[in-house]
């Protein structure tokens, strides 16, 4: 009696960071501190964001060519096909390979909101993600990860046409896909249940987003289901951000907690350049900086 749940974790799970490119010198400062912090804790790779619109383009690839250049770490450079012709993109892709990365995250990505939030191809350019992971693999043999939504993309016609989509990428060479965030730990379990069924065996690594702005998730949450409990969990805490980011903690920490009694031993952390939250959840997973 009285032991803690989180006692018995001994920490045997992987654990990669995602990372948004800085846009200011100090956003900068604080990306390369979170990066600094955390790269101790042995993630299996670190992936950078690519901009709504394809907007951050050149700040995304300098942002994982110093990664690769500075660190031991082993960067992952998102991709989206918004905005951008094949052979854009095969040209950004080139100089990933020559920086010597070799993960790409390839997603459709999301219009630029000037276009009223509907995704229009590029007239030379690729229309899903599923064919930017065709054209990526013909170019170069990139280890591929792609996006997956226990929740069904809102945009889904319906929930066997995304998982249906999810196969089409895998089959086109993807090897790994991460999850939009979630919060009920049932959604991502039935959503494993249906890939399973569907002979997908690729790794679905749950995307972890400890909430450090309640009012801002529920903005965003789109298909994802904001528990009453978590609701209440965050009552009044709006403006108050210190005992916020500690509840936050705690509450990505217990997520985590049950995605592993379920069986999960990887997950990938939404860090939004910060380390406290995503170092704080993986010390209460058991997991601990590596001796240098
Ligand atoms: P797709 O897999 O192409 O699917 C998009 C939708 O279209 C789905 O509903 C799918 O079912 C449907 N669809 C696809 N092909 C067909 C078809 N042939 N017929 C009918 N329906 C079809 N956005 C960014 O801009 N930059 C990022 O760095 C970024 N990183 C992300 C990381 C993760 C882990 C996740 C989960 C999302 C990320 N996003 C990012 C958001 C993503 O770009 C959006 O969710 C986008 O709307 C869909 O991208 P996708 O790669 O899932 O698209």
């Amino acid at each position: 009696a009285g032991v803690s749940p989180f006692a018995e974790l001994p920490g045997d799970i992987a654990v990669s960071f995602e990372f948004f490119p800085p846009k200011t010198e100090k956003m900068d400062a604080q990306l390369w501190d979170a990066i600094t912090q955390l790269a101790p804790l042995s993630p299996s790779f670190v992936s950078v964001t690519y901009g709504a619109g394809g907007s951050t383009r050149e700040r995304t690839h300098a942002t994982v060519a110093r990664i690769a250049r500075e660190t031991d770490l082993r960067p992952a450079a998102h991709l989206t096909c918004v905005a951008a012709s094949k052979a854009e993109i095969a040209e950004v892709a080139d100089q990933y390979w020559q920086a010597g990365v070799r993960h790409i995250v390839a997603l459709r990505g999301d219009p630029p909101p000037a276009d009223g939030g509907t995704f229009v191809p590029h007239p030379e350019g690729y229309a899903s993600a599923a064919d930017l992971v065709a054209g990526l693999k013909a170019q170069h043999d990139f280890e591929i990860s792609v996006a997956a939504y226990p929740e069904v993309h809102p945009e889904a016609l319906s929930d066997q046409h995304d998982l249906d989509n999810l196969k089409r990428k895998l089959d086109a060479g993807a090897t790994r896909a991460i999850t939009q965030f979630f919060y009920s730990t049932d959604a991502y379990f039935r959503f494993l249940d249906k890939v399973l069924a569907a002979g997908i065996d690729a790794p679905i690594l749950p995307g972890i987003m400890p909430v450090t702005n309640f009012a801002a998730i529920r903005r965003m949450s789109g298909n994802t289901e904001i528990p009453g409990w978590l609701e209440t969990m965050f009552e009044g805490l709006d403006e108050r951000p210190g005992p916020r980011a500690l509840v936050a903690a705690v509450a990505a920490a217990d997520l985590c907690r049950r995605l592993y009694e379920g069986g999960v031993r990887d997950f990938h952390f939404y860090t939004l350049n910060r380390a406290e939250q995503a170092y704080a959840v993986c010390q209460l997973l058991g997991v601990r900086p590596k001796e240098a």
